[in-house]
């Protein structure tokens, strides 16, 4: 195919968001035939959406052409911001005990293909109601160092000013803490956000909630991190799910103080979001804002994320345990 032909299906493809090639008019009738033909366009078969009472969060299952589940998100905030929340993995290896994707175990990577569809589709949806989708965050199914290539070609097209043009600075990446995949992304020359999921401050605790961390302790981890830092010059997150009574202590607050004390990073806790294979509950009130108080006392920034749709399983994998469950294919 001629470049100009490449670049005009590129261009309908993630600029126009086009759903079929019949609707790519400036392509010759012919080309269009053969591209229907010989190709296909699109993977995502909803399986099941879910709107959360108050319409601001939407949660999509698809079904992957091989019969794989996965489900992404939609978030409208106030003012301007869309997010997508997407998958990057149908199922997850690293086996985080509170995670739904862990329980359910590690079934294949997503292509580069099928993670930024699912970008295309909530920006479809979005166009349809006149507004722009925003911002990306890879923290849906799946662990997106683990599918490091896909993960990152993703990034790319999804950046791409002919396309859906998604500014660096609002795509977040999430990972589990794979050390040496952060110490490699942080050269590829990117700006993207970067979320580290800790959990914990002690390898202890960590390995007991992260088996991964068998592998890369908090040490290598929080080296990693501040590699990126200095590479970057950005600010990194990192991701506490409170869980009462295990790593929501006034020890493990002061634990995190101490580690974290001069690095550039931003604490989000987000309270447990209770699933079936797992008997921790969400910290109370009064030990979240104990726990976010210990910390500011060490200068570190941290904020309490707002649980957005826990009406409609909007944790990670949930939906799909939800969609297993009324197929009555597993629990
Ligand atoms: N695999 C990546 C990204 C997907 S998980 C990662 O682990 O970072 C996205 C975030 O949701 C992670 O911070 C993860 O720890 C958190 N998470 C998973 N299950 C959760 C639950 N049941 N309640 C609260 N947070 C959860
Ligand atoms: Fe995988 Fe992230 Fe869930 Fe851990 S929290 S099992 S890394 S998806």
């Amino acid at each position: 195919m001629a470049r100009y032909r490449a670049d005009q299906v590129w261009n309908w493809l993630y600029a126009q968001k086009a759903t079929s090639f019949d609707a790519m008019t400036t392509l010759p009738t012919d080309l269009r035939a053969r591209l229907a033909e010989e190709t296909r366009l699109g993977g995502l078969e909803m399986a099941q959406e879910v709107h959360s009472s108050d319409g601001e969060t939407r949660k999509y299952a698809f079904r992957l052409p091989d019969g794989q589940l996965i489900e992404t998100v939609l978030m409208r905030y106030e003012g301007v911001r869309r997010t997508a929340c997407i998958s990057t993995q149908a199922g997850c290896a690293m086996g985080c005990v509170f995670c739904a994707t862990g329980q359910m175990g590690f079934a294949r990577h997503l292509t580069a293909g099928e993670i930024v569809e699912q970008a295309l589709f909530v920006a479809r949806v979005l166009e349809e109601r006149g507004e722009r989708l925003s911002n990306v965050v890879l923290m849906g199914m799946g662990e997106p160092f683990h599918n490091y290539e896909n993960t990152l070609e993703a990034i790319r097209r999804m950046m791409d000013d002919d396309g859906l043009n998604i500014g660096q600075r609002h795509i977040t990446v999430s990972t589990v803490g794979l050390a040496p995949a952060i110490r490699r992304f942080a050269d590829e020359g990117l700006q993207v956000r970067l979320a580290i999921s800790l959990h914990a401050a002690t390898d202890e605790e960590r390995s007991a909630l992260l088996p991964v961390n068998r592998r890369y302790p908090i040490e290598d981890v929080l080296d990693a991190v501040q590699t990126y830092i200095v590479k970057t010059n950005r600010r990194v997150t990192l991701e506490w799910t409170l869980i009462q009574g295990e790593n929501d202590t006034p020890e493990q607050a002061h634990k995190l103080g101490q580690l974290l004390a001069g690095m550039l990073v931003h604490v989000n806790v987000i309270p447990l979001n209770p699933t079936s294979g797992y008997g921790g509950a969400p910290s109370d009130p009064t030990r979240v804002e104990a726990f976010v108080g210990i910390l500011g006392s060490y200068g570190i920034p941290a904020t309490i994320r707002v649980r957005r749709g826990i009406d409609v399983n909007a944790g990670c994998g949930q939906l799909k345990a939800a969609v297993l469950n009324d197929e009555g294919a597993g629990k």
